[in-house]
């Protein structure tokens, strides 16, 4: 087994996601089975029970685990699904030693933090890469070295080297800041990051220079003196147009074959192809489409987050670059949606909780009476039956449980076997989680857009469709084009072409399985309609 760890200097938000997922995708296209873990340094168990504003979109994984977000640029770089055991955090490392503890696997040793933390998570990363059947694996540590938080996964790299230093690599990526334009890329916070990490007793094999424009021969031979690396090894990172150029920019630095010189393989192929193909079709897309994303996980502070909806972003530019559109996405608060004719067409993506509820339904409204596309995913869907109940069924107090828990008029319910679960507080990875099969009915265009009858997608949700209301939305116009194999639940709602040029909203989640390779076809469809309402 050959491993990379990825760790990051300076300052967080430099893209060492993107950076691990193109590594991965570069070795992958190289000729070499691959497989990325995020390692998270929270205490808590997985990323479910984290505000998004905190901590940026959750993503779930087919199993259900609801990590980091990462893993979805991890899936989408590598274009493949990935499980549970490529996610874990302090606190499930922690929970799984102190089980350990408690079922005596420790023989009546006393259980240490070093070393048994470290050996936990190298456990864990063998465990992940065995069972993808990849022969590197791909380790993004969390956080920024310097901090408190990672330091044990910083003992795992030390201790996995140490014993085989020829299978292990670190990349360090890093951030050169340019502080005016007479002034010079600066390289003394990553001078300091490399300090840092000595102190932790690791060396950096490769340093990622990540900066708004690409470095210099001069800066370069900077790093390789002070930070004692080869001047090869020093990877130029400039800012890019598409994360999806970034595999080619590392390639053009010849990442690869630094990279599989020190862990002692030779390289297998070379082919980048569907990235370049990809990096062409991006590029050349030049019909513009104006999509407003109505949500209310954007605020921190002064400044305006898009992370919250990274999944979402990510499956609309697939298809639009698919279709060669150039996407325009700009984010509609939730609290004050302003106007909305200048958009083409409208998201209303998933969410939790009362606040913003009322103008988003507002929007899903505006969108249903002006014709203007909508596509509801999970509470965007439960919110869009709120609105046809109270606009078209005339119930003015219908309303989702989860807002008004006393409303007459219950039209999207708790899911039963949620009940005793609310009520026992078992909060953390309790939802409808992952995925699930769903049946889809001919002559809808949900059908139309899969192109099949089966589907599988990916859930998260504690509340649905009533289905005591499900006759009455149907007279109300709602189709139910998209259910659960034995009929019960409502997977898909929307509205028939000859009513609406697109109002469709899912239960589960189509932005998580969305590649830039594949679209997903519900977003593809979506799309088409933002097109076709420019014509
Ligand atoms: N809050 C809703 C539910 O729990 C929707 C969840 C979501 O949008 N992911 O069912």
């Amino acid at each position: 087994m050959k491993y990379i760890f990825v760790v990051g200097g300076v300052m967080s938000g430099v893209g060492k996601g993107v950076a691990s997922a193109s590594i991965g995708a570069i070795l992958q296209s190289r000729g070499f089975k691959v497989t990325a873990i995020k390692v998270d340094p929270y205490v808590n168990v997985d990323a479910g029970t984290m505000n998004p504003v905190e901590h940026g979109e959750v993503f779930v994984l087919n199993d259900g685990t609801e990590c980091d977000q990462d893993l979805g640029n991890y899936e989408r770089f590598l274009g493949r699904d990935l499980t549970g055991a490529n996610y874990m955090t302090t606190g499930s490392v922690y929970l799984s030693v102190i089980n350990k503890e408690r079922q005596l696997y420790y023989g009546g040793k006393c259980v240490e933090v070093v070393p048994h933390i470290p050996l936990e998570v190298i456990d864990r990363i063998n465990r992940a890469a065995k069972l993808a059947g990849a022969e590197i694996v791909i380790v993004e540590i969390g956080g920024t070295v310097g901090e408190y938080q990672n330091i044990l996964f910083l003992e795992a790299v030390r201790m996995l080297k140490l014993k085989d230093p020829k299978s292990v690599v670190l990349a360090l990526i890093s951030y050169l800041p340019f502080l005016s334009k007479d002034s010079e890329l600066k390289t003394k916070p990553t001078q300091y990051a490399v300090r840092t990490l000595n102190s932790a007793g690791l060396q950096p094999d490769i340093i990622i220079a990540r900066a708004s424009v690409p470095i210099d021969q001069k800066r370069r031979e900077k790093i390789s003196f002070n930070c004692n690396i080869q001047t090869e090894d020093v990877i130029s990172a400039p800012d890019a147009e598409s994360i999806y150029d970034i595999p080619i920019n590392f390639e053009n630095n010849n990442i690869s074959g630094r990279l599989l010189k020190k862990l002692n393989l030779r390289p297998r192929q070379k082919d980048l192809k569907e990235f370049r193909r990809l990096s062409r079709e991006i590029h050349s897309s030049t019909k513009a489409v104006r999509i407003g994303v109505v949500g209310k996980y954007f605020g921190s502070g002064d400044f305006v987050l898009a992370d919250s909806y990274i999944s979402v972003i990510e499956a609309v530019k697939h298809a639009a670059y698919a279709l060669k559109a150039k996407p325009l996405i700009e984010w509609v608060d939730a609290e004050n949606p302003g106007d909305l004719n200048r958009y083409d067409g409208i998201i209303v993506p998933g969410g939790f909780g009362a606040r913003g509820v009322e103008g988003k339904i507002k929007t899903i409204k505006y969108c249903r009476e002006r014709k203007i596309p909508f596509f509801g995913l999970c509470y965007g869907m439960q919110l869009a039956i709120v609105e046809l109940s109270r606009s078209r069924l005339g119930w003015k107090a219908a309303n989702t449980v989860e807002v008004d828990p006393k409303t007459k008029y219950p039209v999207i319910d708790v899911m039963p076997e949620q009940k005793q679960k609310i009520a026992a507080k078992e909060m953390g990875g309790s939802m409808r989680l992952g995925a699930y099969p769903a049946k889809l009915h001919p002559g809808t265009i949900a059908y139309k857009a899969y192109g099949k009858k089966e589907i599988s997608e990916r859930h998260r949700h504690r509340y649905e469709v009533n289905p005591e209301y499900i006759a009455d939305l149907q007279k109300a116009g709602a189709v139910f084009s998209g259910t659960s194999p034995d009929g019960r639940l409502m997977e898909i709602m929307e509205l028939p072409k000859k009513v609406h040029p697109f109002f469709l909203g899912t239960q589960f989640h189509p932005e998580f399985t969305s590649n830039p390779m594949r679209p997903h076809p519900l977003f593809l469809e979506f799309v088409k309609a933002l097109l076709n309402k420019r014509r």
